[in-house]
């Protein structure tokens, strides 16, 4: 009897432990939407009346619901608020911008009696328990009217001038699951999970008003075809016949949408929008945008929605939905919703990228709080692919009509790598940093915004590269559409895409994602010697020594250069489990000359330079702004010729500037210039080696210079980190060493001869808070003995403070300064100068070595440093040894690339001689500055002009105010 009991039981227990198991058990909720939304732009709200008929299709009895509010994230003291104060990212949520749901009624229907419920509300999510449990299988149908308070447009939704992008904007049902209800708040990083359904949505706005939505029109007109644009004519001509045939447009207008098998709806209105429009393969492609903001969407835009689809369509499974629109949004990215994206810029990537999210977000419904790599690394992925299929051989193009698009394009003919290798770089960087964690996990549980941007997105799309790689890109995309197949219209988990994957492939994958999901590893593969034997027949005998550096193991492709140039592909090796070195034998048919290990660039491996045999190879560019990247499997040497340093020996000297670089590993720059009548030759030589294999953050730098009257030579390392990844606070300490030495040849006047050693140490930290900023920095140096013509010690402290209002912004400095000294005192370009930053910053400018050049414009050239009484130029001060100096500056943004500064100065000098006994010294004044940045030597620079009209101590002969000071400078302020 006992027997027969315990056998029955077992098998009750298979029975229910295989059901666990079969995607069959696989169920879903089903909600119906039906909305009656109205716009009122005067008061900037929404109200609205909701209609949910919802079903139960879990094993479940549910006893409450939820539903989302996202808006009243937007509100000072919510939960992403709250986030958003640990300081790694600005969400930019105020008190005079309000955003929130109010809910006016919520009744239920329960056993045909309508039953008004109290719900609970806590931060972006409504809690409603319902009269009675509701059982499986059953439907539940509810009623609800609200107003949503539409905030000026942050983060994905808002309104800005007539404009209104409707986002994650009504109450909407929590995904429940069989993890049970997802009523996870909306949080500062993480994005959505919706429930699939069907949508009927009727929108009411003022009649001037375009709308743009998910879903198809039912009933109404969205205004399409009055701000439909005649594309055979050009876009200026069609606008003014338009405003020739203006006419008076109806007082409201309506319009219903209707929308299936999607578990988002989002929409978007304006009375400025122009419509195009396209269509592939019984799809149509709508197209809204500004009038005014988005003239290069003309015409473009559908095309590369159509070329968008096709390609998405072929190679991962149909598009379900009879619609896709295309719209110009004010966010600073894009964003994706079903049928619906929501894009900053008419860029073809960006297109591609919020396109494919239809795929994997829309089609392929994960849970976002928790797997986020399951949308944004598929899609990354397959928007650098489609990238490189549409632009070969870079992945760089269709970045719209602007002027920087045009200098993108341009710039083309100088980049040396692709964007997938851009890409390659940023992972390879992230992994050997020492801040890598794991790709699986919550994105809210992240730390910080740009660990969660590489395990969503770059991380697992260098996952998809490697897989396809693996595969081969037929069995990959045979087994991406087998997993399609089986979960559009669901909600995949990382489990589900796993089994689909090993399914289609009849391959256990585990060791490949485990490591690649799970741990937080990286790929370093070294091919470390080879040799070769002669075989009867031609071919040769090879031995391939193989060594694993990294943390991950992968089987590797090989790849042979044969001496005839041919090359050949030897099976692939699969030894790596548990192996660090090993020598791989194969024959190859010719005589080899070269060996390369993952010739097709798939494992990520992070250093590729000792993975072929010989020399790593150099590949040459012109040097452009910004920098051109790195190859994967050869240096760079960019190239910028120039004119260099004017001085009277020699006048305008030409020069040549090259870089040589490997990734992040190492740097080299050599400047060079030559003087035509001195027939002397001025170099200055640079070199930067990252140490992160011995210590994450270290890096070791040494320079060599033979320049315009001085040589030097100095040795440093710098380490830096920061709590969270890319972002501050931060912190970092240098020391080093080093010697220069000036002439009296004449060439400059900013050093006095003779020798100077110093022994030097830097501390510096930075943080921000919001819209505050601030750094400290203690400074230390001190000449070494007998090598040095002079022996002083000098300390520095500085601490610089920053806040940001909108267009307005202050900032300060404060900085204290002393040297004790010998007999000898202290060399001129060693003292605290009066004005500006000191004599060795200024020597780095070429063209400021001599104050002759351009008749003493140095004088009126400023940098920030020093006591910075940059009222006080041209006055021949010799400099102080100790120093306190403040600086105040006030800045309001007037237009986007000029803003008003103004500033006010002050100091106590002492020095040695009597030129300072203690003085106070004070300037003030206005100024502009003016941008877009630049980039020069590193540094972001801009233009900036400022007049220091009043000065406490005038000379002689001058007065107190005077209108006709000025110096200028290439840092746009504080
Ligand atoms: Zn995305």
């Amino acid at each position: 009897m006992n027997i027969i009991k315990n056998t029955i039981g077992y098998i009750v227990l298979l029975l229910f432990s295989i059901s666990l198991q079969a995607e069959d058990d696989y169920w879903q909720q089903w909600v119906h939407y039906g909305m009656e939304v109205s716009l009122d732009t005067s008061a900037h709200s929404l109200s609205g009346t909701t209609n949910i008929t919802y079903v139960n299709n879990s094993p479940d009895m549910l006893d409450r619901i939820y539903m989302h509010l996202y808006p009243n994230a937007f509100q000072v003291g919510s939960v992403k608020y709250r986030e958003y104060q640990r300081g790694h990212y600005d969400g930019g949520i105020s008190e005079d911008n309000p955003s929130y749901i109010r809910i006016d009624r919520f009744v239920i229907q329960d056993k045909n009696i309508a039953v008004s419920v109290d719900v609970k509300i806590d931060d972006t999510i409504l809690e409603a328990e319902l009269p009675s449990p509701l059982t499986p299988g059953d439907t539940l149908t509810f009623e609800l009217d609200w107003v949503h308070q539409i905030r000026e447009h942050n983060d994905r939704a808002g309104y800005e001038d007539d404009q209104y992008d409707f986002a994650q904007w009504y109450p909407k049902m929590v995904v429940y699951d069989k993890n049970g209800w997802q009523n996870i708040p909306f949080h500062a990083i993480g994005e959505f999970y919706g429930e699939f359904g069907t949508y009927d949505v009727t929108i009411d706005v003022p009649g001037a008003y375009i709308v743009g939505a998910t879903g198809v029109v039912t009933s109404g007109d969205p205004g399409w075809s009055m701000a439909a644009v005649d594309t055979s004519i050009e876009l200026d001509e069609w606008l003014e016949s338009r405003e020739e045939n203006a006419t008076e447009s109806e007082a409201r207008r309506s319009v219903t949408f209707h929308a299936e098998q999607v578990h988002d709806f989002a929409w978007i209105t304006s009375p400025d929008f122009l419509y195009e429009s396209g269509e592939w393969n019984g799809i149509d492609i709508h197209v809204l945008y500004d009038s005014e903001k988005g003239r290069d969407w003309t015409k473009e835009v559908v095309k590369r929605g159509e070329r968008v689809l096709e390609w998405l369509s072929t190679q991962f499974g149909a598009y379900p939905y009879p619609q896709v629109t295309i719209t110009h949004a004010m966010l600073g990215g894009g964003m994706e919703y079903p049928m619906l994206v929501m894009n900053g810029s008419s860029s073809e990537g960006l297109i591609a990228h919020e396109i494919g999210h239809i795929w994997f977000y829309g089609i392929l419904g994960n849970n976002e709080h928790e797997e986020a790599w399951l949308d944004e690394g598929f899609t990354t992925f397959q928007t650098g692919w489609y990238m490189m299929n549409q632009y070969p051989p870079d992945g760089r193009g269709g970045s719209g009509n602007d002027f920087f698009g045009k200098l993108m394009r341009l710039q083309k003919l100088f980049t040396s790598n692709s964007s997938v290798e851009s890409a390659q770089w940023d992972v390879a960087s992230f992994v050997t940093r020492g801040y890598n964690t794991p790709i699986a996990g919550s994105s809210r549980k992240s730390p910080g915004y740009s660990v969660y941007s590489q395990n969503a997105y770059s991380k697992p799309a260098m996952m998809l590269y490697n897989l396809r790689g693996y595969l081969g890109e037929e069995r990959f995309l045979s087994a991406m559409q087998y997993y399609y197949d089986q979960w559009k219209l669901k909600h995949p988990d990382e489990e589900q895409f796993r089994t689909a994957m090993e399914e289609a492939t009849g391959e256990d994958l585990d060791w490949f994602f485990d490591p690649w999901l799970h741990e937080a590893g990286y790929t370093d593969y070294a091919l470390t010697g080879w040799k070769s034997k002669r075989l009867s027949g031609g071919e040769f005998e090879v031995t391939a020594s193989i060594r694993n550096k990294g943390t991950m193991a992968y089987p590797l492709d090989l790849e042979v250069e044969l001496a005839n140039g041919e090359s050949y592909r030897p099976e692939r090796w699969t030894n790596y489990i548990n192996t660090w070195k090993d020598d791989y034998t194969f024959t190859v048919p010719g005589k080899p000359k070269r060996i390369t290990l993952d010739p097709d660039d798939w494992i990520l491996d992070v250093d590729r330079r000792d993975n072929s045999s010989g020399f790593t190879p150099h590949r040459f560019t012109l040097q452009m702004n910004p920098t051109p990247g790195s190859p994967r499997d050869a240096y760079l040497i960019a190239a910028f010729p120039w004119l260099t340093g004017y001085h009277q020996l020699d006048g305008w000297k030409p020069g040549l500037n090259l870089g040589r670089s490997y990734g992040f590993w190492t740097s080299q720059k050599l400047s060079m210039s030559y003087g035509v009548k001195s027939r002397a030759i001025f170099w200055h030589l640079r070199s930067s080696h990252d140490m992160r294999r011995i210590l994450p953050g270290l890096k070791l730098k040494w320079q060599l210079s033979e320049l315009e009257g001085v040589r030097g030579a100095g040795i440093q390392a710098d380490y830096s980190w920061s709590e969270w990844y890319g972002h501050p606070p931060r912190y970092s300490f240098s020391g080093g060493y080093k010697i220069t030495e000036a002439d009296n040849s004449g060439y400059t006047d900013l050093y006095e001869a003779g020798k100077v050693s110093l022994l030097f140490g830097r501390f510096e930290a930075s943080a921000r808070v919001g819209d505050f900023g601030g750094s400290f920095s203690i400074d230390l140096a001190s000449s070494g003995g007998s090598v040095s013509d002079w022996d002083f010690s000098r300390l520095i402290v500085e601490t610089k403070l920053r806040r940001m209002w909108e267009k307005f912004g202050v900032a300060m400095r404060f900085l204290a300064g002393g040297t004790s000294y010998g007999e000898n005192g202290i060399p001129g370009q060693e003292k605290f100068t009066v004005q500006s930053a000191g004599a060795g910053d200024y020597f780095q400018w070429s063209h400021l070595r001599h104050r002759d050049i351009l008749n003493g414009f140095r004088d009126n050239f400023h940098i920030y440093g020093d006591t910075n009484l940059r009222g006080y130029y041209a006055h021949g001060f010799e400099g102080a040894e100790s120093i306190v100096s403040g600086t105040l500056e006030a800045s309001y943004q007037l237009l986007s690339f000029l803003k008003f500064r103004t500033f006010f100065d002050s100091g106590w000098l002492w020095s040695e001689s009597d030129e300072f006994e203690g003085d106070l010294l004070m300037d003030a004044g206005i100024g502009f500055s003016f941008g877009p940045n630049f980039t020069f030597n590193g540094s972001q620079m801009g233009f900036r002009i400022d007049f220091p009209f009043w000065v406490n101590e005038p000379m002689e002969g001058e007065e107190s105010i005077d209108l006709s000071r000025w110096v200028i400078g290439f840092q746009r302020g504080l």
